[in-house]
């Protein structure tokens, strides 16, 4: 069977899923975000990992290279170097995006890679006889470390090489051996990792809070807690979108998409509006959080959520499938794209309270755009109560000014001519002339009205 179990996406799992999609999304542009899920024994997280995992897009590397050399951007010890018209002369090829496993109990020489003695000639040139591990393999790949906390427990030296890895985007190795000069390799990937807080040694965050911090994201996962669910589980169905399908659906639109060379790059994918610019950065100083990282990765969460779900839409609507081939992107992150990821980058960064009150804060400002005719010159963004004070009363006055307004035409219809009011109250449809009248008679109306104010 193609799909596994946990694979069936319900409200247990869906938030974990959605980051899935936006760390691929990031991952295959070249700006990897990282993801932690955090869940008891049962959940299927580990499964619905390695289920996105085995189904990543593909990717094109210059053919052969065990570091997935981009072939406009060759970075590996041994295309590095080379000039454009030898790099030209390399054939390609296109592989799936690697994914690979680090377990707790690695060695630090199969995760990081090793030196050859034997292949090396000159002693101050190590690059060359390199015996690359499981990181720099996984070069614009996924790395995925289940049980993360017992890693950050028992291996401190595994934990700052993930630090490097996870610390700048892209990040880097180092390799040593005794006696040659270090060995510096960049590495752009993804970290994927799942671990039980309620478990030994506890949660990654109390364990080692600067590798916590590394992950942009952080979710929890449930069992599902429908039996519906659990009957599709059982019977071995998944949703009818498959995770497959799901991903080069997405992934399609940026197939001719040139890798990122940094964050500032995303700029040409999706507007940012300058007012939301403004209301994380006015966030990040009114709570003082402590982590930059945490309101850029609600920025660039929020860019790849954009990116992501323009392009189901588009596919929902047949009449603008057309768009699909042209790479047609999402014009503009809105407020809910934010909300979608907000959660998830302040989770394991900031008290649940000071969590609650921000996403109220957003949650008020989307209140605000989804309000147009309220005027919000005297908003105070930390009062929420007094905004919906002042937005009812404003509408009261309007529904107040409303009903004396239609009072008022009650009462001078009541006063008209008999006559007239007979004439419009039979079986007979209103004539143009009546309709011409009643009109006049409103505008009147609307200007008295005016007059009495
Ligand atoms: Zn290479």
């Amino acid at each position: 069977m193609k799909y596994a179990q946990g694979q069936v996406i319900h409200d247990g799992n869906q938030d974990l899923y959605k980051l899935l999609k936006v760390s691929t999304i990031s991952t295959y542009l070249g700006i990897p975000h990282h993801i932690h899920a955090e869940g008891v024994r049962g959940t299927g997280k580990t499964t619905l990992f390695r289920g996105v995992g085995k189904n990543l897009p593909k990717i094109i590397r210059i053919k052969d290279c065990v570091y997935n050399c981009h072939p406009l951007k060759p970075h590996c010890p041994q295309h590095k170097d080379l000039n454009r018209e030898e790099v030209a002369k390399l054939e390609t090829e296109w592989i799936q995006m690697p994914f690979m496993e680090i377990s707790h109990g690695a060695k630090l020489g199969t995760v990081l890679g090793s030196i050859d003695l034997k292949k090396i000639t000159d002693q101050n040139q190590p690059l060359a006889g390199i015996l690359p591990g499981v990181i720099p393999r996984a070069h614009r790949g996924i790395i995925f470390i289940d049980e993360i906390n017992r890693l950050a427990d028992t291996s401190p030296e595994l934990t700052d090489v993930l630090l490097d890895v996870m610390g700048t985007k892209p990040g880097k190795v180092q390799i040593e051996e005794t006696g040659l000069t270090k060995v510096e390799l960049q590495v752009n990937l993804g970290v994927w990792a799942a671990s039980n807080p309620d478990e030994d040694p506890g949660s990654l965050q109390n364990i080692r809070k600067q590798l916590s911090d590394r992950f942009d994201f952080s979710t929890n996962v449930f069992r599902p807690a429908e039996p519906k669910v659990v009957q599709k589980i059982l019977a071995g169905q998944s949703n009818p979108k498959t995770v497959e399908d799901d991903l080069n659906r997405i992934l399609k639109n940026f197939s001719h998409c040139r890798t990122k060379e940094s964050e500032s790059e995303t700029e040409g994918l999706v507007d940012f509006p300058q007012e939301l610019s403004e209301l994380l950065a006015k966030i990040y100083i009114d709570y003082s959080i402590e982590s930059m990282r945490a309101i850029k990765a609600i920025r660039f969460g929020a860019i790849f959520h954009a990116l992501m779900n323009k392009e189901i839409n588009y596919d929902n609507n047949s009449s603008q499938a057309g768009l699909l081939n042209t790479g047609a992107y999402a014009d503009s992150v809105d407020i809910d794209d934010i909300l979608q990821i907000a959660e998830h980058t302040l989770k394991h960064r900031v008290s649940d309270e000071t969590k609650k009150s921000i996403i109220q804060e957003l949650e008020n400002y989307k209140y605000r755009k989804e309000q147009p005719q309220v005027s919000n010159s005297n908003y105070d963004n930390h009062d929420q109560s007094h905004s919906k004070q002042d937005f009812n009363k404003k509408s009261t006055m309007r529904s107040q000014q409303f009903i004396s307004n239609l009072v008022s035409r009650i009462k001078r219809s009541l006063q008209k001519p008999t006559k007239e009011k007979v004439k419009t109250t039979g079986d007979r449809g209103k004539s143009l002339m009546e309709l011409a009248q009643e009109d006049k008679d409103s505008k009147e109306l609307i200007k008295e009205g005016k007059r009495e104010k």
